[in-house]
């Protein structure tokens, strides 16, 4: 076993401190990984406070993370010792369910390995995340990361990149489109990124005023304070899809009224509080209500080098691992400009 060291919570009203732990030997297909930067998603926050219920602990989150590969395995193909590497919300899933082998993992009907607060194929072992030194994965579930873009800001596109990219690839958001991102955090600065570099039209909706100039360097072509949802009337019928990354309880209802004839709105947020749907909100223009999990391997690398080849990356604050919980209170006030990312070296 490889002594490894993280920061881990040790229930939902701790804070997140100090914690050794053993990472496994690698096996012949796996990669031992020195990890350089790890991202602080809000995932991270819902589950060290355990906010959608069952979390383990102790909990070392982190599932945005890049490292370089100081040991590879007799059998593996793809990476050898030096090479920089990704690992984002899953380190393993069945392989052979109808989920697996289209290549959404991330729906595996088995069980998912999510890469912390999660359990081994075993269902039993623990599985603990990026806030450490070190990680073993399989090679096949390990993203190429490319040395051209800085590497803290490449972090956070292991999660909040593949989760706008994924749905906005799917729904088939292009030029001639009028897209609504809602929430201008670590996903939504991602979604506006990419929705602007596909061609469409994108109108940013933010409960913070202050963020306005940053919406629009983003390349956002319109940004709208939200002070009362109720009060969106002027953009009813307007949008082709709506990309929904708040974090926090909010009425979807509004949401969706502005939304034109069969247009969509996806949820990536992930608020724990259920949501109300008016049946009307959906019929008046046969609406579609949709929801996205992260994306599988083959897009997620799809994505990676989307971002290589159009000098995509996220906007960051590299912060030293002792201010992570100060890290988890601004992102909780919406106050981060637009991910922080903790810096491995200070662990
Ligand atoms: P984040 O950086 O904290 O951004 C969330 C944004 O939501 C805030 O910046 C704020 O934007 C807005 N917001 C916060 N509180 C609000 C409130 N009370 N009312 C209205 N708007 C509010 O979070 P994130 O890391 O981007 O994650 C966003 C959500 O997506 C989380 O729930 C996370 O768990 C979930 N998530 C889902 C997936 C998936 O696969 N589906 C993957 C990763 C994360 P403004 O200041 O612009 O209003
Ligand atoms: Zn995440
Ligand atoms: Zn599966």
């Amino acid at each position: 076993m490889l002594p490894t060291r993280g920061y881990a919570t040790k229930g939902p009203a701790s804070s997140l401190g100090p914690f050794n732990f053993e990472r496994r030997e690698p096996g012949p297909h796996d990669l031992l990984i020195e990890i350089l930067y790890c991202g602080v998603c809000h995932s991270d926050i819902h589950q060290a406070r355990d906010e959608w219920g069952g979390s383990l602990f102790p909990m070392v989150p982190g599932h945005e993370i890049v490292g370089r590969v100081t040991r590879a395995g007799s059998a593996v193909q793809r990476f050898k010792a030096g090479d920089l590497a990704g690992v984002g919300c899953f380190v393993d899933s069945c392989r052979v369910c109808e989920s697996c082998k289209a290549g959404l993992e991330q729906y595996c009907e088995e069980h998912l390995v999510l890469t912390y607060n999660g359990t081994e194929r075993d269902k039993k072992t623990p599985t603990y995340g990026g806030y450490a030194s070190q990680i073993v994965v399989d090679e096949n579930y390990t993203l190429r990361i490319s040395p051209s873009l800085p590497l803290a800001n490449v972090a956070p596109l292991l999660c909040a990149g593949i989760t706008t990219y994924s749905p906005l690839r799917r729904y088939k958001v292009g030029r001639g489109q009028r897209v609504a991102v809602v929430g201008l955090g670590g996903l939504g600065h991602m979604a506006i990124k990419f929705a602007a570099s596909m061609g469409a039209e994108v109108t940013v909706l933010s409960t913070s005023k202050s963020k306005e100039g940053d919406a629009r360097r983003l390349g956002a072509h319109e940004f709208v304070v939200i002070k009362d949802p109720k009060n969106l009337d002027a953009l009813a019928n307007r949008f082709d899809f709506i990309l929904d990354a708040v974090s926090a309880d909010h009425d979807l209802n509004a949401y969706l009224n502005l939304l034109r004839r069969d247009g969509v709105l996806a949820l990536v947020g992930a608020p724990a509080k259920p949501m109300e749907v008016q049946a009307f909100s959906l019929l008046l223009k046969r609406r579609t209500l949709v929801g996205s999990l992260i994306g599988g391997l083959g897009e997620t690398q799809e994505m990676l080098d989307y971002c290589t080849e159009k000098n995509i990356a996220s906007d960051v604050e590299v912060i030293p691992i002792q201010q992570v919980e100060a890290a988890y209170e601004r992102t909780i006030k919406g106050d981060v400009r637009y991910r922080f990312v903790i810096d491995m070296k200070t662990l």
